[in-house]
């Protein structure tokens, strides 16, 4: 595991090193207890922290407390060599998990790591299920509107992000002459395949679809969109009455200063809406300053290519 020690004395950091690095664990230690707080922050890889009470400028009851209200998986271990009643009660209350004694003897550091291990095991097994679609393993709704905003807060006014949202073409039909079953086949095989894309992939309902793509401006988000379209058209599944195959209409749009995640998607989803229209099967991208009714389909995309180059 990764794990911060944060203590006054690089004499406590060079023991606990000595018993937890020969044991396979990755160490970084600190005396400044605000530098072990922004390196906390800024590498998510960290899974326990183990702080001593008396250390500066953030005593390690403060720096338990924001520890554990960055609200990721991180098992914090208080340690002191004051160690009574109110001290273990007062760290319990700043959300430590632990509270051991300054030096910590080997075997009983060595043990709370061990439940540290299987606890974390259990919060990121949780933290799996409540992101993620059953059905097709991709984010569910929540998860994936929270991935969406997060990306939005570091994008700044200059960079570039798309959005794709895709919808299974007539797919109650596929239902109603396949089964449910086979339907829900269709969608795990469609999943699967827009789960291979670099971004935030997500179900945001029965057979819709929405990608994240930070960093690519619409031309690339359009040209993604439409690999996708073609191999969808192309895939087939067996059925009652032999192969069978389905198609996604796809709309697409760009992150444009102070956008906001619904702004965004609403857009996309305007363009879907005409690419639907449009006679299914085909991309359509939200229609900045172009001609016609905002939205560009499939049939013009060229010309809009052209407008974007
Ligand atoms: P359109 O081309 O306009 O999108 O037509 P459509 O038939 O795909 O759209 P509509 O919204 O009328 O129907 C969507 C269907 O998707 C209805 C619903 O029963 C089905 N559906 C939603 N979620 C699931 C699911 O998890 N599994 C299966 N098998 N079907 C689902
Ligand atoms: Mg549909
Ligand atoms: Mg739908």
């Amino acid at each position: 595991m990764h794990i911060v020690v944060v203590d006054p004395s690089k004499v406590v950091h060079r023991v606990i090193s000595a018993v937890l690095e020969p044991r396979g664990h990755y160490i970084s230690a600190f005396v400044d207890s605000k530098e072990a707080h922004d390196y906390i922050v800024s590498d998510e890889t960290v899974d326990v922290l183990l702080t001593s009470l008396e250390v500066t400028p953030l005593s390690g009851m403060e720096l338990a407390w924001r520890v554990r209200t960055l609200g990721r998986p991180i098992y914090v271990v208080v340690m002191s060599s004051q160690a009574n009643a109110s001290s273990l009660a007062e760290a319990l209350d700043s959300g430590a998990d632990e509270f051991i004694e300054k030096p910590p003897r080997p075997e009983a550091l060595i043990a709370r790591l061990r439940a540290a291990e299987r606890l974390l095991a259990a919060q990121r097994k949780l933290l799996e299920l409540a992101e993620r679609d059953p059905l097709s393993g991709l984010y569910n709704r929540r998860a994936f509107f929270a991935r969406l905003e997060e990306a939005l807060d570091q994008t700044s006014s200059t960079d570039k992000l798309s959005a794709i949202m895709f919808d299974i073409d007539h797919f109650k039909a596929i239902n109603d002459s396949q089964g449910h079953d086979v339907g829900d086949e269709v969608i795990q095989a469609v999943s699967m395949n827009a789960a291979s894309v670099t971004g935030i992939v997500g179900r945001l309902g029965g057979e819709e679809f929405a990608i994240i793509l930070p960093g690519a401006p619409l031309a690339n988000a359009l040209e993604l969109a439409e690999g996708l379209r073609q191999q969808f058209d192309s895939m087939r599944y067996p059925g009652s009455n032999g192969l069978f195959g389905v198609t996604c209409s796809f709309g697409v749009s760009e992150y444009v200063r102070g956008d906001t995640a619904g702004g965004l998607l609403k857009r996309a989803d305007q363009a879907l809406y005409a690419a639907k229209r449009g006679g299914r099967n085909q991309v359509a991208i939200e229609g900045a300053g172009l001609p016609g009714d905002g939205v560009q389909t499939a049939s013009n995309v060229r010309h809009t290519e052209r407008a974007i180059a």
